[in-house]
């Protein structure tokens, strides 16, 4: 499975973290970095985050 974020939209809330810790992080800066090619496991994790994106800024590029 491939992600993207598209930092120009995404607002640092966090809610992909919430949803999918393993994936998604906060640096230093409060910005959100992410394994961008995370393990096949964290697919319905990733989906919420995705679902739980308040401005739709993930993205999964098929598995
Ligand atoms: S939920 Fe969306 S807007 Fe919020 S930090 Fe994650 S990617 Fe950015």
């Amino acid at each position: 499975m491939k992600i993207e974020i598209d930092m120009d939209l995404c607002d640092s809330h966090g809610q992909c973290v919430f949803a999918a810790p393993e994936v998604f992080s906060f640096d230093e800066n409060d910005y959100v970095v992410y394994d961008a090619a995370p393990d096949d496991t964290q697919h319905e994790a990733v989906a919420r985050a995705i679902a739980a994106c308040p401005v739709r800024a993930i993205r999964m590029a098929d598995r």
